[in-house]
């Protein structure tokens, strides 16, 4: 046994980034990876055991022994714990940060513990079942029980309980006279009803033979990178299926990830049908206690497979035979909060340590890993058919110009307007995408031309017809309408441009007694939100979905045959040079919902844009063609995988002290590359201004924004903006390398 131990406490302050040391107290069991309680100065606090040490070079009075271990067994294994330590090291944070991914919040500061229940079983079997119960002939609860109980089993009070009324008092009769044992034991709290349906094994479909012939011999030697491209349709998800069955076979792990869970019930209800127990889900809407439970599952070997969003790529399994990642072009795949960790990357640095495979799929593979795949990082696999050769739907783009010009100044096209009526006097199901929630994105003065705006943040209030309120997207303030103009006074406001509210509201004239469902953050809060929308339209009891881009995500509705997209290019204009990529991969994943049954489908696209690339490459269907023009746009502007873009955000009460900061990183660069000339020469460009969006949440925003190579110099360039932003400035600033989102 070792003594002493160093432990990483868990308080996220710059100068405790460092190890600190404590003694083990005799018969304290002690390993590296648990979690423990420590004194820390006057406080207790949790730590994470990072080494045990036989001796220290301290003074032994000054040491401080453990005050105890949470569980019984390390947190934290020691492959996640090499990754942590990699993690700080790549984003220049405390391990601390890093190791706190690893666990689940919940577990941290006790928030939730081990939920015991109580169980009872008979003592007595064969013959003297019957002799014990003819014993208790005046108390028919007793007997009832003992009937209840014959079959020797564990049975937990709460479910004697539904059949029995108060059962505890006969039990505990029952246990004095020695014919049965009442005995507490730890219960799982379970966020989806386990054992459902074993639905049968479809005939794998050659596309999905051949991919999985790639894939399994891959598993079997424990590495490999896949990129597999497969239609909307092509049954991605059964491929997923066979490969995490062929990881378990072999007493292998796995993890799938998926963007949103929420968003994604469906291909949680799949695995849970197919996996039962051996599935364990993890994601934020979950209990406190359900999100635990599922942890510890996982960590104690019950459960085998973890499915969740973003953080599920840390789940603490052994053995790891898979990491799936569907839908890999998501945004919400990288962290906006620092660490800003990529979760692919994450996966793949995991597969490799561990020696698992990694597999990304997507209809719509991002820009920068199928350029990877092209350069060998990932092997590229393909399915270009959907399931059972069923047809792609067919595209129309409707040019909304024209349709001005020819009179029309509703939302809906004539054409999109016809396809519906077709489609709701045929029974079918159609959905309508409109990338705004609400009711009109803006209200502006008719007097002056102002919009409102959100007094904390610097974008349009949005005006919302269920509170009759204005919201701000952003920081989710909400105020009443003004009755004037706050800049004019003039009384004439108007509402500007179509929410998801607005079309409701307007297909409940256009088509009065039709039912229509809406799915947006409003309509989906709360842990089963989504799921009781999704399921009022499976049923059929309505007949259209209106919603915004998260219906557009993996969703399987054989009964719809018509997708629109009102406003299909409004995402076209946002500040960001993934906006082509963005709204190709959302009208190509809307379209994909189109046509999935046995019935054809058809796309409406609405869009003021019709000729651009990613509006003509979209209604085609057609990735590469796609791939081509923006890989060659992004080569020509400079843009990545091309280069690194990096930027340091400066965030202060008021905008002088901002720009003051950014003025002087500037300054800082601009000096620091006189010094370096190779790294000026990797640097392409550099500037200092207001960031797109002005102000968030009060907090004025000015950004350093670098281009540069993606090369070793770059590399150092950014370790350099690292450096520089770790100093102390007078606003809080935040380095961020390739980010989400360029607002
Ligand atoms: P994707 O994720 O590629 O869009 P899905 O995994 O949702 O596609 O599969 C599309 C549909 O095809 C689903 O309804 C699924 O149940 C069905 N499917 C998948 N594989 C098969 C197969 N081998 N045989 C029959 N149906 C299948
Ligand atoms: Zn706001
Ligand atoms: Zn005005």
């Amino acid at each position: 046994m070792s003594a002493f131990c160093d432990v990483c406490v868990d308080i996220a302050v710059a100068d405790t980034n460092r190890a600190f040391t404590y003694s083990i107290p005799e018969n304290m069991r002690v390993l590296v990876g648990m979690r423990v309680i420590v004194p820390f100065g006057p406080r207790k606090v949790e730590g994470i055991v990072l080494a045990l040490k036989y001796e220290v070079e301290l003074e032994l009075g000054r040491i401080k022994p453990i005050i105890r271990t949470l569980e019984d067994y390390p947190a934290i294994l020691p492959p996640n714990m090499q990754l942590a330590r990699e993690m700080a090291d790549k984003f220049n944070c405390p391990l601390a940060a890093t190791l706190r991914l690893m666990v689940p919040a919940q577990l941290r500061k006790s928030r939730v513990s081990v939920k015991n229940e109580k169980f009872a079983r008979l003592l007595v079997s064969g013959e003297d079942i019957k002799k014990a119960r003819d014993s208790q002939s005046r108390a028919p609860t007793r007997q009832l029980l003992i009937d209840l109980m014959s079959d020797g089993e564990e049975h937990s009070l709460s479910n004697l309980r539904l059949l029995v009324r108060s059962p505890l008092s006969a039990l505990q009769k029952l246990e004095e006279q020695g014919i049965v044992e009442i005995f507490e034991k730890e219960v799982f709290r379970k966020p989806y009803p386990s054992g459902l349906l074993k639905t049968e094994d479809p005939i794998l479909t050659p596309g999905q033979e051949e991919v999985l012939s790639e894939i399994i011999p891959a598993i079997n030697k424990g590495q490999g990178s896949f990129l597999l491209h497969g239609v909307t349709g092509s049954g991605k998800t059964e491929v997923y299926i066979r490969a995490v069955r062929h990881a378990l076979k072999l007493g292998k792990t796995a993890i799938v990830l998926v963007p949103e869970i929420i968003l994604t019930p469906q291909i949680v209800s799949w695995f849970v049908s197919r996996f039962g127990d051996v599935a364990a889900v993890l994601h934020s809407r979950l209990s406190a206690g359900e999100r635990y439970d599922e942890w510890r599952r996982l960590r104690l070997g019950d459960a085998k497979v973890a499915i969740g969003a973003r953080s599920a790529v840390f789940a603490p399994l052994q053995n790891l035979g898979i990491i799936i990642v569907d839908e890999e072009h998501e945004q919400s795949y990288s962290s906006e909060s620092s660490p800003a960790y990529d979760a692919r990357e994450v996966a793949l640095s995991r597969c490799k340590r561990e020696g698992a495979t990694l597999l990304l799929a997507s209809a719509t593979p991002s820009i920068l890993s199928f350029a990877k795949a092209g350069r060998g990082d990932y092997m590229l696999l393909e399915m270009p058919e959907r399931v059972n050769a069923k047809p792609l739907p067919k595209v129309h783009i409707v040019d909304m110009r024209e349709e001005l010009r020819l009179g029309n100044t509703g939302i809906l096209s004539n054409l999109l307007l016809q396809k519906l009526e077709e489609c709701i006097k045929k029974g079918d199901q159609a959905i309508l995408f409109v990338n705004r929630r609400g009711y009109a994105p803006s209200v502006v003065c008719r007097s002056c031309g102002e919009r409102l705006q959100c007094p904390q943040c610097d974008v349009a209030q949005t005006y919302h017809r269920s509170d009759k309120q204005m919201h701000c997207h952003y920081c989710g303030g909400i105020s009443p309408v003004p009755e004037k103009c706050p800049s004019c006074g003039s009384t004439f406001l108007k509402t500007c441009g179509v929410g998801t509210q607005k079309l409701e509201e307007e297909l409940k004239k256009l088509f009065p007694g039709v039912t229509t469902v809406r799915l947006d953050n409003d309509t989906t809060r709360g842990k089963d939100g989504h799921r009781k929308q999704l399921s009022v339209f499976r049923s059929g009891a309505a007949q259209v979905m209106v919603g915004t881009q998260m219906i557009a995500k993996g969703l399987d509705f054989p009964q719809v045959t018509l997708v629109g997209a009102v406003l299909a290019d409004l995402s076209l204009n946002l500040p960001d040079y993934r906006a082509a990529e963005r709204t190709f991969q959302l009208l190509t994943q809307l379209a994909g919902r189109a046509g999935r049954g046995d019935s054809e489908g058809e796309v409406i696209i609405q869009s003021y844009k019709p000729e651009h690339y990613a509006i003509k490459a979209a209604a085609t269907q057609d990735f590469r063609s796609f791939f081509n023009q923006e890989f060659s746009r992004r080569r020509k502007d400079l843009y990545p995988p091309f280069t690194i873009i990096a930027r340091i955000l400066c965030l202060a009460d008021d905008n002088i002290t901002a720009r003051k900061v950014s003025g002087e990183m500037f300054r800082f660069l601009d000096s620091k590359l006189k010094e370096k000339p190779l790294w000026k020469k990797s640097v392409l460009f550099f500037r200092e201004d207001d960031a797109p969006i002005k102000r968030i949440m009060g907090k004025h925003r000015s950004q350093l924004f670098i281009k540069m190579v993606d090369n070793k110099m770059g590399e150092e360039v950014i370790a350099y903006l690292s450096e520089i932003s770790r100093m102390e400035w007078n606003c809080s600033v935040q380095l961020e390398v390739n980010p989400a989102t360029l607002a």
